[in-house]
């Protein structure tokens, strides 16, 4: 059984969230604070989870510095952030913070349920393809998706389960072209008419990592007009 936490403050959403979420078969926690959830998940006696969902608004420590100190602490789990209608920076915010998804308040509970199962469903869907190791940039540079590490140069770093998807994604296409719109569908799982400008938050976040200059991508190309390539290596 899938287990899911969920912070809320709103107790009549979280109750309602609860309620449907076990209707679906899936073990639900609820925290009311990002206090508490750092506790579940990260404190000295934490529970395992397979997916959080995340309210940006709380009383106290808000959803942003939750998924900040999670990510901070080696903490990786699938994260879908509940944010308020017409507050478009949250999103970018929750992305750079590490989130995986997002839903906009207030949301169908069909949506919700799709988006979980989307985030749920892509963990597995890596396991038996993983591609360990792969290796680019003249060998000095190596991303390993099972432990979701990017190594540059004998620097590592941590990966959130979404960035390692887009990039794994674009490796899968090495050399091609792919649109905004497949990514969304593919790797997000989301109808193509969504808006694709967390795609572009997420491309500048791996150009930060795998990148020798960032506002010259080598790797990570622009394809104007169409999206992005992957280059693994200079001359290809
Ligand atoms: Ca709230």
């Amino acid at each position: 059984m899938k287990r899911i936490l969920v912070v809320e403050d709103e107790r009549h959403l979280a109750n309602g969230l609860r309620f449907n979420l076990e209707a679906e078969g899936y073990e639900v926690e609820i925290v009311e604070t990002g206090e508490d959830a750092l506790l579940r998940l990260a404190g000295s006696n934490p529970a395992s989870f397979d997916l959080l969902v995340l309210d940006l608004m709380l009383p106290g420590m808000d959803g942003f510095g939750v998924m900040t100190e999670l990510r901070r602490a080696g903490n990786f789990i699938p994260t879908l952030m509940l944010t308020a209608r017409g507050h478009a920076d949250d999103v970018l915010r929750g992305f750079a913070a590490g989130a995986d998804d997002y839903l906009t308040k207030p949301f169908e509970l069909a949506i919700l349920l799709a988006r979980i199962h989307g985030l749920l469903r892509r963990r597995e869907w890596l396991q038996p393809v993983r591609k360990d190791n792969f290796a680019f940039g003249d060998g000095e540079k190596q991303v390993d998706f099972d432990r979701l590490e990017l190594s540059v140069r004998g620097r590592t770093y941590q990966l959130t389960q979404m960035e390692a998807n887009v990039l794994r994604y674009l490796i899968q296409h090495e050399g091609k072209p792919v649109s905004r719109k497949a990514m969304i569908q593919e790797v997000w799982g989301l109808q193509e008419d969504t808006d694709t400008r967390p795609i572009d938050n997420f491309i500048v976040r791996l150009r930060r990592y795998i990148e020798d200059d960032p506002t010259a991508p080598r790797h990570v190309q622009t394809v104007r007009g169409v999206g992005y390539r992957f280059v693994g290596e200079a001359g290809r």
